[in-house]
């Protein structure tokens, strides 16, 4: 019997009907992520384990038989983590969706990895609790794939990436063992920090089966900001000048291409003659939201803003945040997109936007920036019509441009969507060589049989 069939009928033995799913026309829709330009292989199946006694299940079959697994969560990845490769399990996790347990007085919830990120923001709502990562996907995510990839978002500036806020993991090693990892604890030293180094590690370490996640208090109404810069030099010094006072809950910034695509998408009265915006939000309570709303315009002002706004109430704080909400769909409405994500010192943010420009000017497309600049984090988003196989070369080009650009200033070449299939060269440019043999000593020690997610996220040796 090939591997391929021992490996099937030993799942169907230990799974329960209808966890196994070989049908080619549903196994179509668990090959990709949301990635452009990605391989992908055929699948032998896709599993769907309810518990984590039917993952372990799932993998003690595949190591035994040397099958390739590749965990997936809602598949809305933006490097090809979780696309398939040739006859393997593609692992879903999304049925295990389990919010296991919220405790309110040590302030942490223990998640299945199914859970979607805005399920659980609803869930901890309920109980007078905020769960901070906020993906600008949270509404489809799932904690699995935010955990494994280490997601980031808007309130990243103040309250950190989704590592900041993983106290403690079970996972499933690739031979089937189960491990619980970290604490329950805000603090503790104890041992090697394995949860940090599953976070992030896009399910080629091991599959987290849950997550104990940190939960803070609901924070009150934003006060938002918003100011317009004649030019990118005056936007940089705005940055750098506000992040020295303050920390503010969110800085966002965009540049003439994102004003003038959503302007033209959904007119607002974005002033689309200014080389740049930056929305920033304070949620500090009552008077102290004002005043750090005040020191922010304050800050923008002094630097070079030729235009300033705070908001006066709710509503008004959100309709300012609205031109940065809008921004992604006003780009993909100009025709196909392919999203980078690079983060630079933030002192070299305006550097960076400009060279992305003469990129753009280079390579014959259009790249709207945005991004996180309270963390150095750049989306340059290269827009290409639809259809144009010219064009997309030209913009597969581009994206690895602004890579070198980010790497020239002194970067990195992803800020929080992964290497998956897609970074891995300039992951392998970034690496310190001596680093780079650490992660393959950490991938053998952890997955000897190289089953976990193949060919994913580690440089290229
Ligand atoms: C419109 C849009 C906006 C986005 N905005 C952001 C953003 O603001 N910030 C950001 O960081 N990302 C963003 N992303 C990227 C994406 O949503 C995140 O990377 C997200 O964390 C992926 O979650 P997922 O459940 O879809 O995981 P998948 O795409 O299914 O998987 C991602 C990776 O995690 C692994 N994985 C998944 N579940 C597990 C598990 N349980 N155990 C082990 N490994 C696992 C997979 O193998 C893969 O390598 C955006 C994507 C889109 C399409």
């Amino acid at each position: 019997m090939s591997a391929a069939d021992a490996v099937l009928a030993r799942l169907a033995a230990v799974l329960p009907d209808g966890a196994v799913v070989t049908d080619p026309d549903r196994l179509a829709s668990y090959r990709t992520d949301t990635s452009t330009g990605t391989p992908t292989g055929t699948p032998l199946a896709a599993v769907l384990p309810r518990t984590t006694e039917e993952v372990a299940a799932v993998l003690a079959a595949a190591y035994a038989h040397r099958v390739p697994v590749v965990p997936r969560g809602a598949g809305t990845g933006l490097s090809g983590g979780a696309n398939a490769v040739d006859g393997c399990l593609v692992l879903s996790l999304q049925r295990m969706t389990a919010v296991r347990e919220v405790h309110e007085g040590n302030g942490y919830a223990r998640v299945e990895p199914g859970v979607v990120n805005q399920e659980l923001r609803d869930h901890v709502r309920g109980h007078g609790l905020w769960y901070a990562p906020d993906p600008a996907s949270k509404d489809t995510c799932t904690i699995g794939g935010n955990v494994s990839t280490n997601a980031g978002g808007l309130c990243c500036v103040k309250y950190g990436v989704t590592r900041d806020s993983v106290l403690g993991l079970e996972v499933v090693l690739a031979d089937g063992r189960t491990a619980r990892l970290g604490r329950r604890t805000v603090k503790g030293v104890a041992g090697y920090d394995l949860t940090g180094l599953v976070v992030g590690s896009e399910g080629t370490l091991a599959v987290v089966t849950e997550a104990t996640l940190r939960l803070r208090p609901l924070p009150p109404p934003p006060t938002t900001v918003v100011a317009t810069f004649a030019d990118l030099p005056s936007a940089g010094r705005a940055v750098e000048a506000i992040m020295r006072r303050t920390t503010p809950a969110l800085l966002e910034l965009m540049d003439r291409t994102c004003l003038r695509a959503v302007e033209a998408f959904r007119p607002m009265g974005l002033d689309t003659t200014a080389a740049a915006l930056l929305v920033a939000q304070s949620d500090l309570p009552g008077v102290a939201g004002a005043t750090e709303g005040d020191l922010i315009l304050a800050e923008a002002l002094r630097a070079g803003a030729t235009d300033g706004y705070r908001s006066e109430d709710a509503e008004q704080a959100d309709a300012l945040l609205q031109a940065r909400r809008t921004v992604i769909h006003a780009l993909e409405a100009l025709g196909a997109w392919l999203l980078d994500d690079v983060a630079v010192p933030r002192s070299q943010l305006a550097e960076a936007v400009a060279r992305v420009a003469d990129v753009a000017a280079a390579r014959d497309v259009v790249i709207g920036t945005f991004g996180h600049a309270g963390d150095g984090n750049l989306h340059p988003t290269i827009v290409y019509p639809h259809g144009d196989a010219a064009a997309e070369q030209r913009a597969l080009a581009a994206f690895d441009d602004v890579l070198d650009v980010a790497l020239d200033l002194g970067g990195t070449v992803t800020g929080e969507h992964g290497v998956g299939l897609l970074k891995r060269r300039a992951l392998t440019a970034e690496l310190d060589p001596t680093a780079a043999v650490v992660h393959a000593a950490v991938k053998a020690a952890l997955d000897p049989l190289g089953i976990l997610n193949p060919g994913k996220a580690l440089p290229v040796r």
